[in-house]
């Protein structure tokens, strides 16, 4: 008798089981329950563990490049408005559109006007730089054409990229160009660029390719010392054009290393260290060549001086 009661007991969970697995098979079948029933649990246990995990990982600062093709519009086709919007001031004193070539002593953003500054110029030059002195042919649209290589590549490697024109029908002054040194270009405030770098090439009558050397006082204020503004300035632009130099056809012009123009604007204005490149010289033939059909390599070789430099500065 007592084992006919089981039996009946195991028929009845037996079928209430049968029934279960019924039900659950037709919710199934129509729909109710799917994968997504458990999955959605799933994804809510993860994104606490995400979260938490994403949370102590901050993204590095990206280094900050200005880079800067020499000249641009000439300034004979350039209307008033054109100059003024550009950066050039009028002078009446001086007779015409330019710049001055220094802040008064110890300050940024404060125009000597000739006078109150170092007052250093180069021979026969002054306090002021006449626009038409800017003036070249061929030269900007080869300064673009490598700088927009050099943009590519240093982005390529996680830089942020700053141009101070971006086409040949602009011609900003030299202290427009340095206000891209600077958040949404605010000079009220501290310079975020980490390096500024001007892309030229020469003429004259010579070959290769060199960088502009910095040496004497400077006397802007800044993030730098003075000393340290100079040495910081001849190493990037001696990284870049030994890169320039051991990658293309051009060779080094008198051993890649120009001392004679230290008194340049763009010396005299920068916050930022700051190289000068005169790549090749455009009124040679040879170096033409290569100008203009390897601007590609040569603004590799810029992007690789300018990480070059930042590696040292790593270490
Ligand atoms: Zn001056
Ligand atoms: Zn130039």
């Amino acid at each position: 008798m007592i084992m006919r009661k089981y039996l009946i007991g195991l028929v009845i969970a037996l079928g209430i089981i049968l029934a279960g697995l019924i039900i659950v098979f037709g919710l199934v079948l129509n729909g109710t329950i799917t994968r997504q029933t458990f999955e959605a649990e799933k994804n809510e246990i993860s994104i606490p563990t995400a979260e938490a995990s994403a949370l102590p990982t901050q993204t590095p600062k990206k280094q900050i490049v200005v880079l800067d093709p020499g000249h641009g519009k000439d300034s004979g086709n350039m209307s008033e408005e054109d100059k003024s919007a550009d950066g050039w001031v009028l002078s009446t004193e001086k007779g015409g559109w330019g710049e001055w070539r220094h802040w008064k002593s110890g300050t940024v953003w404060d125009d000597c006007r000739g006078s109150g500054c170092s007052g250093r110029h180069p021979d026969g030059g002054s306090c002021w730089y006449p626009i038409e002195n800017g003036d070249r042919d061929i030269e900007p649209e080869i300064n673009l054409n490598n700088t927009l290589n050099a943009k590519k590549y240093l982005e390529e490697m996680g830089y942020e990229v700053r141009l101070t024109r971006n086409s040949n029908d602009e011609n900003p002054s030299m202290t427009k160009r340095l206000t891209y040194c600077y958040s949404g270009g605010d000079t009220s405030t501290e310079p975020d660029a980490d390096v500024f770098v001007c892309i030229h090439s020469n003429a004259g009558g010579g070959q290769g390719s060199a960088y502009m050397a910095l040496s004497g006082v400077y006397d802007q204020s800044g993030v730098l010392a003075p000393a340290e503004y100079i040495s910081e300035s001849n190493i990037l632009g001696q990284l870049i054009n030994n890169q320039i130099v051991s990658d293309t056809q051009l060779s080094a012009f008198v051993d890649g290393r120009y001392e004679g123009f230290p008194t340049a604007v763009l010396f005299c204005k920068s916050p930022v260290p700051i190289a000068y490149l005169e790549i090749g010289f455009f009124d040679n033939a040879s170096d033409l060549e290569v100008l203009t059909n390897d601007s590609e390599t040569i603004g590799r070789a810029i992007a690789v001086g300018v990480d070059n430099y930042f590696k040292t500065k790593s270490n």
